[in-house]
C-alpha cells in the first residue's frame, strides 16, 4: 500500500461510496483517511461503513484512519407557514422564539443563545449567507431585523451570525450521543464543528478521554481570534473553508488557509484543507482548471492532507475525484518549487531531544540521499515531529500501537506499520530494514536512517539516530 506522495487524501463517506466495494475502490485509488460525516445518515449506517473499513485493513494489512466529524450547533430557522418565502431588500422582519411557522413579518429561530448575545449592527446570515439581514434592535425574546441581501429561505434553512461569539455549549445532545456512539465503534479522530474558543476542544478532549484523537474544524471568525490556543488543544486541524467562506467574505479564505497551514506546521499539528475542493466533479468526470489549481495551492502551502466532501459522498464522479486528487498530489510533490517551498518554510527544532533528532534525521537522509526515515514510536509524537520537518524522503511509522497507526494515516508523509517494540539494539536495526524493505520502501544497498529511544519501549524517549544499509 505504498502512496507514491507525502499529501494525504480524506474521502468522505456517503451514499456513493459507503458500499464495501466502492470503499475498496477508493481505497485502492488513494485514499488515506476515511470520513464520516455525522451531520448525515444514521447510527446504523455509520456502523456498516466502520465494519466494511475494518475488513479493508485486513485484506491490505495496512491501518486506515476513521475520522467522524460531529455536527455541532448548527444554528437552523424554524419552519414556514407557507413554505419557500422570498424576501426583500429594506424588508423588515422580526425573529423570535415563538415556535409558530414564520410569516413574511415574523420568523422562529429556536435558539435562546442567540437573543443573549445578539447586538444592533449584527449580521444574521441564512442559507450559506445567501440572504443577509442586519439587526436593528435587540430585545431578550426578539430581533428586528432590516433584509441588507434579498433571497428566497425555506423551512430550517441554516443561519450564522458571523459577528457574535455565541455562548453555545460547543457539544448539542446529538453530538454526546454520536460521541459515545461513534467511540463504541473504535474510530481514531473526532472533529468538532463551531470551535469558538480553546475550551470548546478541552471539552470535547475530556469526553473523548483519549480513546480517539481530536481534531478542531476551523470555521468561526471567533475561532481565527483564538487560532494559536485552539492548535495547542488540538490534535489536528481542519480548514473548513464551507463555513469559513460564510462566516467570513470569500476573499478572506486564501489568506487565512495560508496562515492556519504555517502556524499547524510551525508545531506540528496535522491539519486538513475541506470543502469544495473538486465540487464540480459532483457532477462531471474532469474537474475545472480553477479546482485542479485549488488543490495545487493547499499541497504548495504545505496542507497534511486534503478532503473531498460531497464529491466522494453523494457525487456521480467518487472514484474520479480521489484519482484526480492523487494525480494532482504526485504532480506538485515532483515540482522542484514544493520542495523549495518546504525546505524555506522549514521551522527551526524546539530545545527537545526528539527535535535534535529529527532534525538531524531529516539532513542524514538528505545528505545520503537516504531510501526513507524510520520512527519507532509509541504515541506518534516523534513521527509527527520527523513529519514537521517536511524531509524529502518518506516517513516510516513504527509502532506497536494499532491506534496510534491509524492516527498516523493522516499525516504528511508517514507510512505506518504496526510491530512490536524493539527489543534490543540489534533488532531495532534490522526489524527496522526488514519492514522498510517488505513495505517498499528502501532496496539492497540502500540506506535508512532509523530513530529510535532508549531504553527501548518507554515512551518519550527518542534519543538515538542510527544509519543502516539494507
Ligand atoms: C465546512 O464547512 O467546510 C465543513 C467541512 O463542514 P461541513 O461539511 O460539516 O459543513
Amino acid at each position: 500500500m505504498r502512496r507514491q506522495r507525502g499529501t494525504k487524501i480524506v474521502a468522505t463517506v456517503g451514499p456513493a461510496s459507503a458500499g464495501r466495494a466502492q470503499l475498496r475502490a477508493l481505497f485502492e485509488a488513494g485514499a488515506d483517511v476515511f470520513r464520516l460525516n455525522f451531520s448525515h445518515g444514521s447510527h446504523d449506517d455509520h456502523r456498516k461503513v466502520v465494519t466494511h473499513l475494518r475488513a479493508l485493513e485486513t485484506e491490505f494489512e495496512h491501518p486506515v484512519a476513521i475520522l467522524v466529524d460531529l455536527q455541532g450547533p448548527k444554528l437552523r430557522l424554524g419552519t414556514l407557514a407557507k413554505g419557500p418565502m422570498t424576501l426583500k431588500r429594506g424588508q423588515k422582519l422580526t425573529f423570535d422564539l415563538d415556535p409558530a411557522p414564520g410569516t413574511a413579518k415574523r420568523l422562529p429561530l429556536p435558539h435562546r443563545e442567540i437573543f443573549a448575545a445578539a447586538q444592533a449592527g449584527s449580521l444574521l446570515l441564512i442559507d450559506d449567507g445567501k440572504v443577509r439581514v442586519r439587526i436593528v434592535a435587540a430585545r431578550e425574546d426578539s430581533l428586528d431585523t432590516e433584509v441588507e441581501v434579498a433571497g428566497t429561505i425555506s423551512d430550517r434553512k441554516g443561519v450564522n451570525l458571523p459577528d457574535l461569539v455565541l455562548p453555545l455549549s460547543p457539544l448539542t445532545p446529538k453530538d454526546r450521543k454520536d460521541l459515545d456512539f461513534a467511540l463504541s465503534l473504535g474510530i481514531d479522530w473526532v472533529a468538532l464543528s463551531f470551535v469558538q474558543r480553546a475550551g470548546d476542544i478541552a471539552e470535547l478532549r475530556k469526553l473523548v478521554a483519549g480513546r480517539a484523537a481530536v481534531m478542531a474544524k476551523l470555521e468561526k471568525p471567533a475561532a481565527i481570534e483564538h487560532l494559536d490556543e485552539i492548535i495547542h488543544q488540538s490534535d489536528g486541524i481542519m480548514v473548513a473553508r464551507g463555513d469559513l467562506g460564510v462566516e467570513l467574505p470569500p476573499e478572506a479564505v486564501p489568506p487565512l488557509q495560508k496562515r492556519i497551514l504555517a502556524a499547524c506546521r510551525a508545531i506540528g499539528r496535522p491539519a486538513i484543507v475541506a470543502t469544495q475542493m473538486l465540487d464540480s466533479m459532483v457532477h462531471s468526470p474532469t474537474p475545472t482548471r480553477a479546482e485542479a489549481s485549488d488543490v495545487a495551492t493547499a499541497v504548495y502551502d504545505g496542507t497534511d492532507a486534503v478532503m473531498l466532501s460531497a464529491e466522494s459522498a453523494s457525487g456521480d464522479y467518487p472514484l474520479e475525484a480521489v484519482q484526480i486528487m492523487d494525480r494532482i498530489l504526485r504532480s506538485v510533490e515532483r515540482d522542484p518549487l514544493y520542495r523549495r517551498l518546504m525546505d524555506a518554510s522549514r521551522r527551526e527544532p524546539e530545545a527537545t531531544t526528539a527535535d535534535a533528532i529529527s532534525a538531524a534525521a531529516r539532513q542524514c537522509a538528505h545528505t545520503l540521499s537516504a531510501a526513507a526515515i524510520v520512527t519507532y514510536t509509541t504515541s506518534g509524537s516523534t513521527t509527527l515531529r520527523a513529519a514537521r520537518e517536511r524531509p524529502d524522503v518518506p516517513i516510516l511509522c513504527l509502532t506497536p500501537s494499532l491506534e496510534t497507526s491509524r492516527r498516523m494515516t493522516l499525516a504528511w508523509g508517514v507510512h505506518p506499520v504496526r510491530t512490536e517494540d524493539a527489543h534490543n539494539f540489534a533488532d531495532m536495526v534490522q526489524r527496522a530494514v526488514r519492514l522498510a524493505r517488505r513495505e517498499g520502501f528502501a532496496a539492497e544497498g540502500q540506506r535508512i536512517v532509523v530513530t529510535a529511544g532508549v531504553p527501548f519501549g518507554t515512551p518519550g524517549a527518542t534519543n538515538i539516530l542510527r544509519i543502516a544499509y539494507v
